[in-house]
């Protein structure tokens, strides 16, 4: 008999004690062997990996990189690991988004969680992902998963499967699932940031675990009670792995024309026939069983060989690798078989399918998910959630990158300052030289901007899915349009933005940064990805402006957000006459960023969607100055309470680098949308008369 979803898996029971999700959370992360303690202050906690870690380290002033096992601390203080900042994450979550107000307390669904519990589940989730992601990060980038055609298994070095178990051992499996699935109930603000370390620290490993949580949400959404006993209870339980199985090789952008076929059969389940191509996670030994989220038109009998054309004739079908039987034990092999496998520029050592095979090995059988359809528009739940992890999955990348960058430059001696004519004086540290501050400010900007994004989106998730029963429908709706607004955003701007990020990582180290011995290499060639999949730029940029900005006519509730933080800092009794000009030209940028949007509605609408790129990063700068205003504002509020004391020099410093970060993508980055605008105003059409 399946178990009953009431029950909560009996790992959860034996861990958790009493019942509340809170308990349950502060419990699974006191009770797994490898946790800290909870510190505020300045660490001496250090926690050491295999010679095998990814990131070196130089000696100071020769130019021979020596490679030397990293010490990562894990400390609540500005020292900035592979992994990432917890001390900006717990900013940017309590300080900056006031989550404990805005999300805890405002749902019942959160009510029980406090920030200790957020706290210790970040420190958690930081020591997982040093200690069992990040040290073969390297190592499965060289040593890439081997498809044996023969036999058509695929072999996975075994430091990713054992790195899952600690995943799933630690509870991060079940931290978003409602409690009565025997989750923690977190909220995706939290979830999300959770996550952050473990992408930076190895997106290879990491992205399995992120595919079966987006997987396992559309499923809790629109599966039935039998489909979430078979499927997503095991998913919760870290046991079997899901997969987003849309792309065809002909059908990558324009899903409308895939040729994946479902033919109904007698039971109501359909026989699945088709090739899907680039199928992240789609084979592998690593779980029980793989559910395969496949969208596939529905053919009738009378017109076998006819795949209807456009989108509205998609369903969306869950295909087990193994048929699951009515007790939750496994069945026989499903005929979903392996073709080959792609070899990535990045993000190796995550298998992805050159071709997954449906109905050619064996008769391969789906069961419907949602209506016949309907499938993209089910499918969208897991591409939403899956931008904007995007969007998390190139800032830190970026925050990775920038570690290696701060690290690096503070070891590495070469030159000496403009105004020191002594060539007998030693050499100076690089980061001494303003051009690589710029750098480093570009790299903090940029990692600790789309970051602060992505956390803004996660907060909206919150706040429009799960919010209490008497919250202000009209604000629910104006919340949920913001989020739809952002949602390209969010996945495209760190996905190009963090990209250059990681290339000048590279450009901070020198020569070595564009060898192998190096981590930043690897970064820029994981982040490369992020442009491509889950609708490439271009495709978000036509939603951004086509869809979000012309057709929902989303430009005022995103002026209305960005206009109220320009208020609250102009208000602000600590606001300096440095917040103030950054308020103002915040509020100029929004004013451009509405004229533009004017521009281009009066516009033949092929002459502005032809502009659509240059029309998302003029947004996507414009919003990043918001999220820095927002930073800024945090900050300088902290700092002018500290003149009565309560900070330490640890957490002034930290204060501080925030207005610094921010002042620097004023100057530096904002900018850029004045001649966007000028570019956008002027209505060009070269895009649309070029020839090749
Ligand atoms: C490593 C990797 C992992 C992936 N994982 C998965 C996965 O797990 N599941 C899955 O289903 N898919 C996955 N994908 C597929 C990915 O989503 C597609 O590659 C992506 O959607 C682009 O499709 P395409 O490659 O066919 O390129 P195309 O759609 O052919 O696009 C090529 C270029 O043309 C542009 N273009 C296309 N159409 C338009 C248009 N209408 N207007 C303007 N410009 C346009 C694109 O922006 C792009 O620059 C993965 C891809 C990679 C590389």
């Amino acid at each position: 008999m399946p178990r009953p979803l009431a029950a909560p898996p009996a790992r959860w029971l034996a861990r958790a004690g009493a019942a509340t999700a809170r308990s349950r959370a502060v419990t699974a992360c006191s009770t797994a062997p490898r946790l800290a303690t909870l510190r505020r202050s300045t660490s001496t906690s250090t926690v050491s990996t295999s010679p095998t870690s990814t990131t070196s380290t130089t000696s100071p002033t020769t130019t021979s990189p020596t490679k030397t096992a990293p010490t990562q601390s894990t400390s609540w203080t500005r020292s900035l690991t592979p992994a990432c900042s917890l001390q900006d994450l717990a900013f940017q979550l309590f300080d900056v988004l006031d989550i404990e107000r805005t999300v805890l307390a405002a749902s019942p669904r959160f009510q029980a969680h406090t920030r200790d519990v957020v706290e210790s589940a970040l420190s958690t989730a930081q020591q997982v992902a040093l200690r069992h992601y990040l040290p073969h990060n390297r190592k499965s980038d060289l040593q890439e998963p081997t498809f044996d055609p023969a036999t058509g298994k695929v072999a996975i070095i075994p430091e990713v499967k054992a790195a899952l178990e600690q995943f799933r051992a630690a509870g991060l499996c079940a931290a978003h699932a409602d409690e009565d699935l025997g989750g923690m109930q977190l909220p995706s603000t939290v979830t999300n940031a959770l996550m952050v370390p473990f992408y930076a620290a190895n997106i290879g490993t990491a992205s399995y675990t992120f595919l079966t949580t987006a997987a396992g949400n559309m499923l809790r959404k629109y599966g039935s009670r039998q489909q979430m006993e078979r499927y997503l209870a095991p998913m919760l339980e870290g046991r079997f792995t899901g997969t987003m199985s849309m792309s065809e090789t002909q059908a990558g952008s324009s899903l409308g024309d895939i040729a994946t076929k479902a033919v109904r059969r007698a039971d109501g389940t359909y026989a699945i026939v088709g090739k899907k191509m680039w199928i992240s996670g789609g084979e592998h030994d690593l779980s029980e069983n793989i559910v395969n989220m496949v969208l596939a038109k529905v053919v009738g009998p009378e017109a076998p060989n006819h795949t209807p054309a456009g989108v509205k004739s998609i369903s969306l079908f869950v295909v087990p690798k193994f048929r699951v039987n009515p007790d939750g034990s496994l069945g026989p092999r499903n005929g979903v078989s392996l073709g080959g496998l792609n070899k990535k520029l990045g993000w190796r050592g995550t298998t992805n399918c050159g071709e997954l095979l449906f109905g050619e090995q064996g008769e391969c059988v789906g069961e419907l998910l949602g209506e016949e359809g309907k499938g993209l528009s089910v499918m969208f739940t897991m591409m939403n959630e899956a931008r904007i992890t995007i969007g998390f999955i190139a800032a830190a990348l970026a925050y990775a990158g920038f570690a290696a960058s701060v690290s690096y430059a503070s070891e590495r001696g070469q030159g000496r300052a403009v105004d020191n004519k002594d060539p007998a004086s030693p050499p100076v540290l690089i980061k001494d030289h303003p051009d690589v501050r710029r750098m480093l400010l570009l790299q903090q900007s940029y990692a600790e901007g789309a970051l602060a994004l992505c956390l803004y989106a996660s907060r909206l998730v919150d706040r429009t899915h799960q919010a209490a029963p008497d919250a202000d429908p009209a604000l629910l709706k104006r919340e949920a349009l913001l989020l739809d607004v952002l949602t390209p955003i969010v996945k495209s701007w760190p996905s190009q933005w963090c990209l250059e990020s990681n290339s000048t990582a590279i450009q901070v180290h020198g020569g070595y940064g564009y060898t192998r011995d190096f981590a930043v290499e690897q970064h820029y060639r994981s982040a490369r990805l992020n442009m491509i999949h889950e609708g490439t730029n271009g495709i978000q940029s036509l939603d951004l402006l086509g869809r979000k900005m012309l057709a929902m006519k989303g430009l005022p509730v995103l002026l209305d957000a960005v206009r109220g933080a320009v208020e609250d800092a102009r208000a602000a009794p600590f606001a300096d006459a440095a917040l103030q000009r950054r308020a103002q030209l915040l509020a100029e940028a929004a004013d451009r960023l509405e004229r533009t949007t004017a521009a281009l509605a009066n516009a033949p609408l092929k002459t502005a969607l032809a502009n659509s790129h240059e029309y998302l990063n003029m947004a996507g700068f414009t919003v990043v100055a918001w999220m820095w205003l927002a930073q800024e504002t945090a900050a300088a509020r902290k700092l002018a309470g500290a003149a009565s004391g309560g900070l330490g020099p640890d957490e002034t410093d930290f204060l501080r680098a925030k207005r610094r970060a921010s002042r620097y993508f004023f100057a530096y980055e904002l900018p850029r949308t004045k001649p966007q605008a000028e570019l956008l105003q002027s209505l060009d059409d070269v895009l649309l008369d070029a020839e090749f």
